[in-house]
Order: C-alpha cells, then structure tokens, then sequence
C-alpha cells in the first residue's frame, strides 16, 4: 500500500549529502509464470565499474552492499501478492525503505542525490487509497482499499443508551421513543465521527466513499469534518453487513469509473484552454517556466513521459535548452536532469495537483501542460 504521504515523506527525506538509490521493480510474473527483476538487475550491476572489485560477503563498496541488501529484502519480505516495489536506500548510509504493492512498476534505478518520486506518483494517482465509510443508525463499518486489495475493514458498535430501567417504569409513548432514538443515533454519529478520525490518520486514505440509506448518509455526512467531506467522491446504498470482496468491487468499478472520467476531463479542459490561450502553457519549455514562477494551478502530464534536460547550478533553475549558461543568472548548466522527474518535484512541493493521462492524447501538447492561476 502506498499513499501520498508516502510520497511525501520521501521528497522531505534529508539525505545527508548521501547518493540515494532509487529502485523500481515490476514483480508481475511473465506468460511462464516467472519473475524477471533479477535480469534487470543483473543488468544494471554491470553498469556500474565499481562492483568489479567488490566481494560478495564483506562489501568494500556502499552500492554493492545496497545491493545485497536489495537482494535480502526481497528473499525475505517481499510479498509475491504483489506485482511493484519502490526501494529507497543511501549509498553509505542508513535509511532504507522498501515500499510494495499490487500495481506493476516499470524496471528503473537511479543514483541521485534525492529519492525519485515520479513513478510513485503516478501509481497513486492511478490508484488512490479509498476508505469506505458505511453507516446506519446504530452501526459503522469502515473498510480500506487500494489496487483492488482490502486493508482494513471493521466494524464500530457502541453501546445503546440503556433505556430498559425507563422502559420499566411504564414505558415511552410513541413520540418520546422516536425523541429518544433520533437523540441516541446522534449520540452514535459523534462516536462514529472519532472513529473515522483515527482511521483517517491511520490508513490515509486518499478518498472516501460513503455508502449507507440517503436519509443516513446526509444526516452523517452534516457530522463530519470538513477535510472528510471533502474527499467523499461517492455515496451509494450497499447493506452494511455485505461480504468484503462484494464491496471492494462494486467501490473498485466506482474508482476506475472516476478516474476515466477525471483523465478526460483534465485532458478537455487543458486542451480548450491552450486552444484559446486562456491560462494555460503547453510543452516543456513553457510549461517549466511557469511551473518554477510559482503560476502554475494543475500540471497535466502524459503517462511514462521521459526528458532530459539541463539545471543551472547557481539558481537551481531547470531548462529544456542544452547550450550557453543559464538566462536569468548566467550560471552554467548541467545535464543529464530528468525533466519529469523535476516537475513532479515542484509540483509537489508547491502542492499543485498533477494529473496522468495516456501518452497518444498529449501528443498535440508536446507531453505535458499546465493551468495556470494567473
Ligand atoms: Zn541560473
């Protein structure tokens, strides 16, 4: 399971001045039911000249200890459930994080003096962590998802108010007890609302559906916190007792359903946008310029979208052209800078939202665009 506080985390992630390693591993099986990392890393070991003079059993070099300790992992934790990891590990230091799950990965690695977050990004972009938020009158169930894979899922049953000793000494008229049990489904939804409290903390999830009657679902949904509300992306009737895997799916068609729709629709407004040359930039060299000047409102990009680029060293800005020094300093530049990459890093940093959409339909835009605020 992955989120965008992983992502996060990573991109704040101090390094210490160590090289990061960055390891992406597609760990779905081939038409022979094989995995096929271990060619790819054979493959990139022999890219690095270093490893020649390094032993197996008492490392003299960080990359070729990493490694090994790569190699360990997966022998010993990796879930063969899962078809991606993302391993982050300094050269010569200690951080080491491995992250998997069931989304496949293109095969990449890196050395850079940062985590490379892009090919996460995209992944919880294609696939958000939805909690699932079913209530009724005198029940919640709250359940996590991702990837089509169930996380948590339990249910929240408080006590009633015990009414019984009342109920003895002569019993509610009618309207008293429908008082009394719209007082105590209250007294409910506020518990139900510290429970989704803790589980939004703890499982993150990146969007919630709501499933429960229309007159629970309005009721409940007037109890919860804003920063709740405002990820709820479905809301529909589904029995709270239903057997897990049936909601997981009918909330998985619901996710697939939405993100066809958000991709389109992005793509829409982004294209009529440049078209009339209404706050929009389209291209690499348009698109960075507003992106780095802090203008840039929604940055769409076409998914596995690759590009070098240059960065100047004094000002940090990054370029599309190759020659000459940096326009606004006049500092040199250097190359070799993944462009992507370093958009998605801005983008991040500055909390602009990024959407993916397939390479063939962003091909009048040169790859990627932006909506600008200004
Ligand atoms: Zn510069």
């Amino acid at each position: 399971m992955i989120t965008t506080s992983d992502i996060q985390r990573l991109i704040q992630h101090d390094t210490n001045g160590h090289t990061v390693l960055s390891l992406f591993l597609d760990m779905s099986v081939n038409s022979d039911n094989k995995r096929t990392h271990h060619v790819f890393l054979n493959k990139e070991r022999g890219r690095f000249a270093e490893l020649e003079s390094d032993r197996e059993n008492h490392h003299r070099e960080p990359l070729g200890e990493v490694l090994a300790r790569i190699d360990r992992w997966i022998e010993e934790s990796y879930d063969p459930t899962n078809k991606g990891v993302a391993i982050f590990a300094e050269l010569a230091g200690d951080w080491f994080e491995a992250l998997q799950f069931a989304a496949p990965l293109t095969n990449r690695l890196e050395l850079l003096e940062h985590p490379v977050i892009a090919p996460l990004t995209e992944v919880v972009s294609a696939h958000p962590r939805c909690g699932i938020i079913m209530v009724d009158r005198e029940h919640l169930r709250l359940l996590s998802v991702q990837m089509g894979v169930l996380g948590e899922d339990y249910r929240v049953e408080p006590d009633a108010i015990d009414s019984a000793h009342d109920v003895q000494a002569g019993g509610y008229a009618h309207k008293d007890y429908q008082k009394r049990k719209a007082e105590e489904t209250r007294h409910f939804f506020r518990d139900f609302c510290d429970e989704i409290n803790r589980f939004d903390s703890r499982a993150q999830p990146d969007v919630y559906v709501l499933l429960g009657t229309t007159e629970n679902t309005q009721h409940f949904r007037e109890l919860l916190p804003k920063n709740i509300t405002d990820r709820i992306v479905h809301t529909a009737h589904a029995p709270l007792g239903a057997p897990a895997a049936e909601i997981v799916r009918q909330v998985q068609a619901v996710l697939d359903d939405l993100g066809r729709r958000s991709e389109a629709a992005a793509l829409n407004l982004v294209q009529d946008r440049v078209k009339q040359s209404h706050y929009a930039a389209s291209g690499f060299h348009d698109t960075l310029i507003q992106l780095q000047e802090g203008k840039v409102d929604r940055l769409v990009v076409a998914r596995d979208l690759e590009k070098d680029g240059v960065q100047c060293i004094q000002c940090g800005f990054y370029l599309v052209q190759r020659d000459g020094a940096c326009p606004y300093c006049g500092g040199a530049l250097r190359d070799g800078i993944d462009l992507v990459e370093s958009m998605i890093r801005i983008a991040a940093n500055q909390d602009v939202s990024v959407d993916f959409v397939s390479g063939d339909t962003m091909r009048d835009l040169k790859g990627v665009a932006a909506l600008l605020k200004f």
